[in-house]
C-alpha cells in the first residue's frame, strides 16, 4: 500500500510516499522495518515503537504474523516524526485488504506524529508541506488537529485539510463513504477584522516630532538606532515601528507563515502582522542565527519581513553582532549545513532596530541623575558597537521620559 506524505527542508515542502508491505520476505514475523536512504538509527527505532503502540492501542491491530516493511520514497531527510501517521495508516489499510486504487481515488496525503496511545500530535512545517501538496494537486491532507490553526489564511486553494486527533479518527475518515464531510474548507475561515497590532503610536504623547521622524522612517523601512537614558521609551518606540511599515504582500505573508510553521511556533493566524522580534542580549548565536541537526530558523529569520530589535546593543557578544551585521548587509538569508550534509537556507530580510544608553551607567546627558562613567569607559562602551552602528540609516536620540510623559 503506497501512501503519499510530505516532508520539509528549510521552509520548502516536498512530496514523497511510503510503501507499506505486510509479509515482506526480508522482515522476520512481527517485525517492522523502515527502508530509505537516510535513517538515523534511534529516530527510526522510535518511529517503529510509536507506530506499533498506536496500532495496538488505537485500532487493536498487532504486527504479529508476517513482517512489515515501510519503504520511503522521495522523502527528504528531516525529522521522521511526521511519518508516523502515514506508516500506521499504510499498515492498517493493507491489513484491511484495501487495494491501491481504492486509496488513490481519495487523492490524499497524510502527516502526523503518533503517541503510543494513538493520539496524533502536531508536527513542524505543516504550512510548507501543504503548500507543496496543493501544488501537486492533492485534494485532501490528513493532518494533526493541533496544526489546523496555523493554516488559517494560507492559500491552499482546493486542498482541504482533514484534522484528526487520533489514529482512529483518521481511519474513520478514510473508511467513510464521503470523506469530504471530515474535511475543512480553509477559504471559508473568517479572518478577524480590525487592528493587527496591540500597540499604537497614538499611545505616545509629548514627543510628537520624534514620533513623526520614526513613522517616516518606518514607512520607508529604514533602520534606526535609538539612544537615550534608561526608561526614556526607546523600546516603546521600537515596538510601534512595525505598525507603520507597509502591509505585507501575500508572498511576504506566506514566507512568514512558513517560517513560523517550521519553527513550531503558533498560532500566526488571522490578521497577520509583521513580526517583531526582540531577542535578549544573552541569547546564543545558535538561537539568534538558527541551526541544529535538522536546522531550525533563528531569531533573525523569525524577524523576516518584520523587525529585529536589539535592545542594549553594546551588551550583545561581538561575534553575534558581526553575524547579524553580515546577514543584514550582504545576505538576506542564512545558510546552515544539516547533519546529513544538506544546505538549508532560511530567509532573513528584516529591518534592524537597535537601542542603547549613552554610556555604561546610562545617565550621561541626563538632568535628573549624574553620570558616574569615566570618559574612557564611555569610549570603550561605544567602541563595542562601532561596526554595527554603521549599518543604521538613522540615529534617533530619545529625551528622558521625565521631560515628555508629563505633557
Ligand atoms: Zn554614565
Amino acid at each position: 500500500m503506497k501512501i503519499a506524505t510530505a516532508s520539509v527542508l528549510g521552509i520548502e515542502g516536498f512530496i514523497g510516499s511510503i510503501d507499506v508491505q505486510i509479509g515482506h520476505p526480508h522482515v522476520p514475523p512481527g517485525g517492522l522495518e523502515l527502508a530509505g536512504a537516510f535513517l538515523p538509527e534511534n529516530a527510526s527505532r522510535e518511529l517503529r515503537v510509536r507506530v506499533r503502540g498506536s496500532l495496538e492501542n488505537s485500532l487493536a491491530l498487532t504486527l504479529s504474523g508476517k513482517g512489515t516493511m515501510a519503504a520511503l520514497y522521495d522523502v527528504v531527510p528531516s525529522r521522521l516524526t511526521s511519518l508516523d501517521l502515514p506508516v500506521a495508516l499504510g499498515f492498517a489499510l493493507e491489513d484491511l485488504g484495501w487495494d491501491q486504487e481504492q486509496l488513490d481515488r481519495k487523492n490524499l496525503l497524510a502527516v502526523g506524529e503518533l503517541s503510543l496511545a494513538g493520539d496524533v500530535r502536531p508536527v513542524p512545517g505543516v504550512v510548507p508541506m501543504l503548500l507543496a501538496a496543493n501544488k501537486h494537486g492533492f485534494e485532501y491532507a490528513i493532518i494533526p488537529q493541533g496544526n489546523l490553526e496555523e493554516l488559517e489564511g494560507a492559500p491552499l486553494n482546493l486542498l482541504r485539510p482533514i484534522p484528526v486527533a487520533n489514529l482512529k479518527e483518521a481511519m474513520d475518515a478514510l473508511r467513510s463513504v464521503d470523506i469530504r464531510i471530515y474535511s475543512r474548507d480553509m477559504s471559508k475561515v473568517q479572518r478577524p477584522e480590525g487592528r493587527t497590532y496591540s500597540v499604537d503610536f497614538a499611545d505616545i504623547k509629548g514627543i510628537d516630532d520624534i514620533v513623526r521622524t520614526v513613522v517616516g522612517l518606518a514607512e520607508q523601512r529604514k533602520s534606526i538606532l535609538f539612544v537615550g537614558n534608561p526608561g526614556s521609551g526607546k523600546t516603546m518606540l521600537a515596538r510601534r515601528y512595525v505598525t507603520k511599515m507597509p502591509v505585507m504582500t501575500p508572498q511576504e505573508e506566506l514566507e512568514v507563515r512558513s517560517i513560523y510553521s517550521v519553527a513550531g511556533l503558533r498560532p500566526h493566524s488571522g490578521n497577520l502582522g509583521r513580526p517583531f522580534r526582540a531577542p535578549h542580549h544573552t541569547m546564543s548565536s545558535r538561537a539568534l542565527l538558527g541551526g541544529g541537526v535538522f536546522p531550525l530558523p533563528g531569531e533573525i529569520s523569525l524577524a523576516h519581513n518584520g523587525v529585529l530589535f536589539l535592545d542594549e546593543l553594546p551588551e550583545f557578544q561581538r561575534g553575534v553582532l558581526e553575524a547579524v551585521r553580515r546577514v543584514y548587509k550582504e545576505g538576506y538569508e542564512v545558510h546552515h549545513c544539516s547533519k546529513l550534509g544538506q544546505d538549508v537556507c532560511f530567509p532573513a530580510e528584516f529591518v534592524l532596530l537597535g537601542a542603547m544608553n549613552p554610556c555604561p551607567c546610562g545617565w550621561h546627558g541626563s538632568s535628573t541623575r549624574p553620570c558616574t562613567c569615566a570618559p574612557a569607559e564611555i569610549d570603550r562602551y561605544k567602541s563595542r558597537v562601532e561596526e554595527i552602528v554603521k549599518v543604521f540609516d538613522a540615529v534617533v536620540e530619545v529625551p528622558p521620559a521625565a521631560m515628555w510623559r508629563k505633557t
